[in-house]
């Protein structure tokens, strides 16, 4: 499960030129993208591929001939807010005859004949593996458009993405799930596992570095699951490792199961390989995670745990957590509340459960209320901020490597970046330089950022 906010609303930025292929005049296409990374990196493919057919982005829906929304089903109610969005952009299409508006992504894949229903209006619906077709399914005006399929057999390899403004560059190098928690919507909206062979992703590193790029991100739903003929996660990452440019390799988001030998080898072996790791564990009791299909027991993922921070000393783990999933009984969320206090994670990403449709744990009845996992969220919350703020203390003192990423929100006249355990850290500075490689001595920390002053390095 890709881990960033996902309901994170990343609007489309940063026009490009059209290329030779398209018509004289491009045509605007305004790209809308809610949910999580792998969403905006499926944004950027498209970008990529409307860019080569003759289109160009626009930030501003009103002067757009074409609308897009690429859309998230994890959330609570994604149909609702999809539908309320594109209903926002419809008055663009009415105003402006010829103009088209399009679903894109896990809802256009998980709600496809409620949409087609109540929102008629659609002149296109394109699931995670039809954007080839988009270009074509554009050019035909006369009714919907769909392609919804799910094919094994799509990487999207030798397609370039149009990467985002920063230092990092976001890759998707595997699609699709086959674990099948029974909580989760992805492998019915995304479909199977399939790896982008390494030679097309090695070369979209490649192309990253040339682009500016410091540091690559791999992404898949479950990303070390990655294997393409006789490659491995491990070594693609000791592959990437070896190509010149690239100053740092993170991934997520990765699966407990699938976190091999080799893996943490390579943790403790390639210094390019960023000592931070994301490690859902969704609940530490037993019971819960076999009633969430997780296929590990917390006595094994513990042993994990320990395995990893004995090779890598110093490693910064996070981790997901559900609270209230059915069924889940005080004794099970005091296990998990436990286990929170004992593993120390740098962060943690928790949410409150609730029903996908869709899903098999949406057909057993739910025995937490919500007032329950409020508070139990709450309860939490308020153990992982006090680790969270004490593992940044010890920061204090040390001197760290920042990548620049760019101006912090606040104060002014600072510089934000991230060190190798991607912790955000702030320091002054009146020259910011997105990309570059700062040392700064840390001054003071709060349980999510950390703040001091350059040293000279
Ligand atoms: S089914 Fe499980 S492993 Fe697969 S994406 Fe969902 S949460 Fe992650």
């Amino acid at each position: 499960m890709l881990t960033t906010e996902p309901d994170e609303r990343n609007t489309a930025d940063g026009a490009r030129p059209a290329c030779d292929a398209g018509p004289a005049v491009p045509r605007r296409v305004f790209l809308e993208t809610y949910g999580c990374q792998m969403n905006v990196a499926d944004s950027e493919l498209v970008s990529g591929i409307l860019r080569r057919a003759g289109y160009e982005r626009t930030p501003d829906p009103s002067n757009a001939d074409v609308l897009l929304v690429n859309t998230c089903a994890i959330r609570e109610n994604a149909e609702e807010r999809v539908l309320g969005r594109v209903s926002d952009l419809l008055r663009h299409k009415l105003e402006r005859p010829g103009v088209q508006l399009g679903l894109l992504g896990c809802v256009a894949t998980h709600q496809r004949e409620r949409l087609l229903d109540r929102a008629p209006y659609l002149d296109v619906i394109v699931g995670p593996d039809g954007y080839r077709d988009l270009p074509d399914l554009l050019r035909r005006d006369d009714e919907p458009q769909l392609e919804l399929r799910l094919d094994r057999g799509e990487t999207y390899a030798g397609l370039a993405p149009d990467l985002a403004p920063g230092p990092r560059a976001f890759l998707t190098v595997m699609r699709g799930c086959d674990k099948f928690c029974t909580f989760c919507i992805v492998p019915f909206t995304r479909g199977r596992e399939r790896s982008v062979p390494a030679a097309a992703v090695l070369e979209q590193v490649r192309a990253a570095v040339d682009a500016g790029k410091r540091e690559v991100v791999f992404l898949g739903q479950t990303v070390n699951a990655y294997r393409a003929d006789d490659v491995d996660f491990a070594e693609l990452l000791r592959r990437t490792a070896r190509v010149d440019g690239v100053e740092r390799i993170r991934f997520t988001s990765p699966h407990p199961s699938d976190v091999s030998d080799g893996l943490i080898e390579v943790f403790a072996s390639e210094p390019k390989v960023m000592p931070y790791l994301h490690l859902p564990l969704q609940s530490a009791s037993n019971r819960i995670l076999e009633a969430m299909r997780r296929d590990y027991t917390i006595e094994a993922y513990l042993r994990l745990l320990e395995r990893v921070r004995a090779a890598v000393p110093g490693i910064a783990v996070s981790t997901d957590v559900i609270v209230g999933f059915p069924g889940e009984e005080e004794r099970d969320f005091a296990e998990t509340e436990a286990f929170l206090r004992e593993a120390r994670y740098d962060f943690a990403y928790l949410f409150k459960y609730s029903a996908r449709e869709g899903t098999r744990a949406a057909r057993i009845a739910e025995t937490v209320s919500e007032e329950r996992k409020r508070e139990r969220l709450e309860g939490l919350i308020a153990v992982q901020e006090r680790i969270g703020l004490e593992l940044n203390r010890a920061y204090v003192g040390r001197e760290v490597e920042i990548l620049v990423e760019g101006p912090a929100k606040r104060p002014p006249a600072h510089a934000a970046g991230k060190t190798p355990t991607f912790k955000t850290t702030i320091f002054p500075t009146d020259d910011v330089r997105p990309g570059s490689l700062v040392r700064v001595r840390v001054e003071g920390a709060t349980a999510h950022t950390l703040t001091g002053v350059a040293v000279a390095g």
